[in-house]
């Protein structure tokens, strides 16, 4: 294995990367992303997702479900506005009626071969630089084929479970981070490896995360960090800093939740209803 450049996210590394808004800005500066998830049960996934997006200063933010979402996302985000794919109770094939600014997508997605198909459509239409989690990944992983058209620059943000489907299993972590880094490297990714420590890879770089606590060891959790990141590049964020300063936001906003409620009651809206005070945390 060859060296890793490691470098600690604290503060001080975060508030050069933050880019405040200016004071004779309007909506049209900071973007219209597009989250696509949800499957019948698990609209919420796209919903949190969402939600954090917009909370985390995206200017415009469309949800992208299938029809049985429509009705939940309407009525807990008003902010947000909602494309419904054809398909009833699962993405079946995806077309937007405009250029979003970033796609963010896999979100309670499912791993219907039809939704598989939607998804490897979209990525050859795809050029700009996506954020793609949770199932998005795993149907990848089952078709390592569609990873040659994954946009340059985009960051995937797994789990251990989904990084393992991804890369193939590990002895220790050095091994992990030598798989991670050939990873990135050869498709020009940022590979967010969430865990307690979470890892930002791009090359043979890795970026150390020193917020968060185990409360987020939640339901949704990643979720929200997926929104967080899509809502910082649909505002210009390169993909390295949006994942780099998502992932310190994310952990700042979980911890500044634990101390209203503990960790055990921490929820991932909890997580989103705090992003804000993360944010002020750096004024
Ligand atoms: P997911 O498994 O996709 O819901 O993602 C879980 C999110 O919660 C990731 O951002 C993790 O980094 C974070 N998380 C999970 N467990 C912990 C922990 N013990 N300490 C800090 N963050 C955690
Ligand atoms: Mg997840």
């Amino acid at each position: 294995t060859t060296e890793t450049d490691f470098e600690l996210i604290g503060r001080p590394e975060v508030l050069p990367l933050y880019r405040p808004r200016l004071k004779f800005s309007h909506k049209g500066n900071y973007g219209h992303a597009i989250m696509v998830g949800g499957s019948y049960g698990k609209i919420g996934a796209v919903q949190l997702a969402s939600d954090a997006c917009l909370t985390s200063g995206s200017g415009l933010v469309s949800s992208y479900v299938p029809r049985c979402g429509y009705q939940a996302i309407q009525t807990a985000l008003p902010e947000v506005m909602v494309l419904t794919d054809d398909g009833e109770k699962m993405i079946s094939e995806i077309s937007f009626p405009f250029d979003p600014t970033v796609v963010g997508i896999g979100m309670g997605i499912g791993l219907d071969k039809i939704t598989a198909n939607a998804f490897a459509a979209l990525l050859k239409t795809m050029d700009k630089p996506m954020v793609i989690d949770a199932d998005g990944l795993n149907i990848l992983a089952q078709n390592p084929k569609m990873m040659k058209d994954v946009p340059e620059l985009s960051v995937l943000t797994p789990h251990p479970k989904e990084l393992e489907r991804l890369v193939g299993k590990w002895t220790d972590d050095f091994e992990k981070l030598a798989k991670v880094k050939a990873f990135s490297t050869h498709y020009n990714v940022v590979v967010v490896i969430k865990g307690a420590h979470t890892i930002t890879v791009y090359k043979d770089k890795g970026f150390v995360n020193t917020t968060g606590n185990p409360g987020m060891a939640t339901a949704g959790s990643g979720d929200v960090l997926t929104g967080m990141i899509t809502g910082l590049m649909a505002q210009g964020y390169p993909s390295l800093h949006a994942a780099i300063f998502g992932v310190y936001l994310h952990g700042l906003a979980g911890d500044l939740g634990v101390s209203e409620n503990g960790y055990e009651a921490l929820k991932a809206s909890t997580i989103v209803a705090n992003i804000g005070n993360a944010f002020m945390e750096l004024l």
